[in-house]
């Protein structure tokens, strides 16, 4: 980059979203941008809108910074934020017309999967469900000519398995399908799915990108503009699943602390990893940063800076024991969602009921900005009370 005394380089991803995007307002120079309540906005004589805005549900200004900062953080071209990270997920899929074949990761987040069943049927989209860690599957499930979409959750919830965005992509374009990534978990700080070829990543924002358990929001980010693109913002429009205004301001300036949130939790997870990888009432750790688990090396390729703040154990002693050890904890809070400041658990079985393919003994874990130490204290005395009741799996049964 050219520097000369009046210009600096391009400022890094993590300056641009610490100051969301340096903007100051035109009329009071506050740093911080004022929350737009109106609804509507007035008409010129003429019958024109010289704002460019009419209505809050196409146009409300409050959107226009965090849509620009994560389409920074994307490398995309346009953002459009939604009312939650179901109703930009779902935007994509009723943007696709009845009889669009597609193709979805078999490891996905619950709710969205149990949506797309329903929605294939009465929509009548033909919706596959693949192991999209298996890229010969992926291939092998691909229609030239009906596939439109390849949508992949990488990692995927909540054993986070690792797709290889590039090699989906590829196998996407191949069949003239686009790709789209669920990105909730990794965030464009560890990976930014389009310049891994992806078409279109959406964000659940209720979890990293506002991060502060407190805002209900989704986004989508594409990589051009096409006629798919704006099927989806008309879907938008006219469905009208459009967040708060104060949720979009609160998202904002959620994504200024982003990088050091994010950071920071990847680098605590890896160390709850690391500790319980070797330990003996723990049979399995899942977490990408370990060099055991099956996906790492893609992961190690994909994501940049850190695996993540999320990761599940499996309790050697089953399930009565897990649900037990969720129960025993002290500082974790026992509770749905990810990515907030505060470290989660939860039993996904339980949650996800009798039709989950997700084991009986597996503890999901969001870890947030504790220190680390106190984490795996407090897990710790939780496995150890759960194993005086649980210990002998034979010897006691089977719950949660
Ligand atoms: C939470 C979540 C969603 C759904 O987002 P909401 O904001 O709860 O509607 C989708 N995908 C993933 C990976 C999630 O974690």
């Amino acid at each position: 980059m050219s520097k000369n005394n009046s210009e600096i380089p391009v400022p890094a991803h993590e300056s641009l979203a610490a100051q969301a995007l340096g903007k100051v307002d035109d009329v009071t120079r506050a740093l911080v941008p004022p929350l737009h309540l109106s609804t509507t906005y007035e008409r010129d004589g003429d019958g024109g809108y010289r704002s460019g805005r009419g209505y809050t549900r196409p146009h409300n200004p409050t959107y226009d910074e965090p849509e620009s900062l994560l389409s920074v953080l994307e490398g995309g071209t346009d953002c459009l934020l939604f009312s939650s990270g179901m109703a930009a997920a779902t935007a994509v899929f009723q943007s696709l017309l009845p009889g669009d074949h597609v193709v979805a990761s078999k490891v996905m987040y619950w709710a969205l999967r149990s949506w797309l069943i329903d929605f294939a049927m009465s929509w009548g989209l033909d919706v596959e469900f693949v192991d999209t860690t298996d890229l010969q599957a992926l291939g092998g499930a691909m229609r030239p000519g009906s596939t439109r979409l390849v949508w992949i959750e990488t990692p995927g919830n909540p054993t986070w398995d690792i797709t290889d965005i590039a090699a989906a992509a590829d196998i996407a374009h191949a069949a003239h399908a686009r790709l789209a990534v669920d990105s909730t978990v990794a965030t464009p700080v560890l990976t930014r799915p389009l310049d891994w070829g992806a078409d279109l990543v959406m964000h659940s924002a209720t979890k990293y990108l506002n991060g502060h358990s407190d805002v209900l929001a989704g986004a989508l980010v594409c990589r051009e503009k096409d006629s798919f693109w704006n099927r989806v913002r008309a879907w938008r429009r006219d469905g009208g699943a459009m967040l708060g205004p104060f949720e979009a301001w609160l998202l904002l300036r959620g994504l200024r602390t982003l990088f050091v949130r994010v950071r920071h939790s990847s680098q605590s997870a890896l160390q709850i990893a690391e500790h319980f990888a070797q330990h003996p009432l723990v049979s399995h750790v899942l977490y990408p940063g370990l060099p055991t688990f099956a996906g790492h090396e893609i992961a190690a390729r994909q994501m940049q800076g850190g695996f993540g703040g999320m990761l599940s154990i499996r309790v050697k002693a089953g399930g009565a024991a897990a649900v037990s050890t969720a129960a025993n904890v002290m500082l974790i809070k026992r509770a749905t969602s990810l990515g907030g400041v505060e470290s989660l658990i939860e039993h996904r079985a339980t949650v996800e009921g009798p039709s989950t393919p997700v084991p009986q003994d597996l503890l999901r874990l969001s870890i947030g900005l504790e220190t680390p130490a106190d984490l795996i204290n407090d897990l710790e005395q939780a496995l150890d009370r759960a194993h005086h009741v649980h210990g002998d799996p034979a010897a006691a049964p089977m719950g949660g």
